[in-house]
């Protein structure tokens, strides 16, 4: 059977604009109401990456989970919220981008993820058991709620990365290193969305993030709001939205090798606009974007890793010295400097880019090392 993924032109974060885009965003696949039943208990899982306002677009709009839970309430569920940040508090991260205002006016419980679970992936590629939070796994229904937003390690962030946010705190810097490249990465995170298994997908790409995301790009108005109960396909209609193929895009690329539902175009029917219509013209993608396929045996990869990868390097002077990097990093890479700045061990950094996602001065800037450049400037990588 197809799956259904909508796409909705939104103009603003109008509480009534957006209340409508997300009820026709779901009206094809028969409404709230086909997810969501008389009693259920209902968790969003909204991005809350760090504590920014809704206009640096870092997390999801407070007004998308207005209009979300309105629309649970309404077919008679219990709405819950929760997330477990990398860094700072769910509390202080709510109350900085307005999602705390919300939170109030509807009576929302928040459910922070504190408690870490192993739970077996039993068709796993990457990891035959993942450690995930126990509270997200206590709902009747689960509705993620990605924003979009280029990310530097994996070049795109919706719908499957948002749901990494199930992995509890700090440890998701363990699974960086476990990982180690971005392929396995991609495997990882396709492993944790079979795990948890979100039974509704809505992005809010109004406001969406481009150039060095996901916590340092540029904000950009892309006027999207998208539905779907796969989170595979989802991406992958909007990746066409933004003119991105498997090519570039290593979490649609490892989806397709594993032949999961909703990472080719014959398995997805969209409503709403055609990909044309919504289409986002000279979208920025991150300094790091590069081909998936590099062309070269890996072998030769192996040897050659530091040059062909881009690395962090810091800004001194946006740099405010609050350590937030140095203690994020999975491999202590960074040595931060008194008055500013720092320097970056690149023999051991593995480029997962966790120092800049948590940099609250975006003074972490991604370079790409020199076989990279040149490999880019052949056309080759
Ligand atoms: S320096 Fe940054 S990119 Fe390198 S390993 Fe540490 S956190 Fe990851
Ligand atoms: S680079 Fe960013 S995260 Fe690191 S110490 Fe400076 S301000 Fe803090």
């Amino acid at each position: 059977m197809s799956i259904p993924v909508s796409l909705i032109r939104c103009m603003s974060y109008d509480p009534e604009d957006v209340r409508s885009a997300v009820r026709a965003s779901l009206e094809p696949m028969g409404g709230m109401g086909a997810f969501v039943k008389h009693g259920h208990r209902v968790l969003l899982k909204p991005n809350l990456l760090i504590a920014k306002p809704a206009e640096a677009a870092v997390t999801t709009h407070p007004e998308i989970v207005r209009a979300v839970a309105m629309e649970v309430q309404e077919a008679g569920g219990e709405v819950f919220l929760g997330d477990s940040p990398a860094f700072g508090s769910i509390t202080s991260i709510l109350s900085k981008n307005g999602i705390g205002e919300v939170v109030e006016d509807l009576g929302i419980g928040v459910v922070p993820f504190r408690s870490p679970v192993a739970v077996a992936v039993s068709n796993g590629v990457a990891f035959k058991s993942i450690e995930i939070s126990a509270e997200s796994r206590k709902f009747d229904v689960l509705i993620n709620l990605p924003k979009l937003k280029t990310h530097t390690l994996m070049l795109l962030t919706m719908a499957v990365k948002n749901l990494f946010g199930a992995v509890v705190g700090v440890s998701k810097v363990g699974w960086h290193l476990r990982a180690k490249d971005d392929g396995r990465f991609a495997d990882l995170l396709l492993d944790i969305s079979r795990v948890v298994r979100p039974d509704l997908n809505i992005l809010d790409g109004i406001l969406a993030m481009e150039g060095n995301g996901p916590g340092s790009g540029d904000p950009r108005w892309t006027h999207i709001v998208a539905a779907s109960p796969s989170a595979v396909a989802l991406d992958h209609v909007i990746a066409s939205v933004l003119g991105v193929g498997p090519d570039m895009f290593m979490t649609l690329a490892r989806a397709r090798e594993q032949g999961i539902e909703g990472s080719l175009p014959e398995h997805i029917t969209t409503f709403g606009l055609s990909i044309k219509e919504a289409a986002v013209r000279d979208f920025r993608l991150p300094a790091t974007a590069k081909r998936v396929d590099f062309s070269l045996p890996p072998f030769i990869k192996g040897r050659i890793r530091q040059s062909l990868s881009a690395y962090p390097v810091l800004n001194m002077e946006k740099c405010i010295t609050c350590g937030a990097c140095a203690d994020i990093c999975p491999v202590n890479a960074i040595t931060l400097h008194e008055g500013g700045g720092g320097d970056v061990d690149r023999s051991v950094c593995i480029s997962c880019f966790c120092c800049q996602e948590v940099c609250p001065e975006r003074a972490i800037d991604p370079v790409e090392g020199r076989m990279l450049r040149v490999m880019k400037r052949i056309g080759v990588a």
